[in-house]
């Protein structure tokens, strides 16, 4: 009996194929008639990139994403407010990756 996901976005497509990687068989289902790229980024955190490396996907993401190494906010005078080092810049494993949604 294969299992039915319900919705084609980040969260059903990386269970879709982390099922089919361990060799069950699922159907997704998605509402929409055409998958389009949003014009916005995400950020992919370090527990986000191991799974997605665990996938085979670490190097085509590299290949299209920042590595992100540090967060910061600025005032809009240009002080420095805070910052902190992120991905393996923070002692991660894995890179935070900041990448285009589509
Ligand atoms: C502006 C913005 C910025 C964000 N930035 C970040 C970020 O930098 N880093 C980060 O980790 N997260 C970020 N998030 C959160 C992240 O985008 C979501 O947590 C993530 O996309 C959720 O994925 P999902 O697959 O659960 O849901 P969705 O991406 O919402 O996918 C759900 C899918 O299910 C489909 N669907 C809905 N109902 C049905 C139905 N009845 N039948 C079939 N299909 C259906 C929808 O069409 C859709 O394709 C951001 C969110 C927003 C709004």
């Amino acid at each position: 009996m294969p299992v039915l996901i319900i919705g084609g976005g980040i969260a059903g497509l990386t269970a879709a194929l982390s099922l089919h990687q361990i060799g069950v068989d699922c159907r997704v289902f998605e509402s929409v008639d055409a998958i389009e790229p949003l014009g916005v980024g995400i950020n992919t955190l370090p527990h986000a990139v191991r799974e997605l490396s665990e996938l085979g996907l670490r190097d085509k993401l590299a290949a299209t994403a920042v590595a992100t190494a540090r967060l910061a906010y600025y005032s809009s005078h240009g002080q420095r407010i805070w910052a902190e080092p992120r991905g393996e810049a923070a002692g991660y494993h894995w890179p935070q990756f900041s990448i285009h949604r589509g």
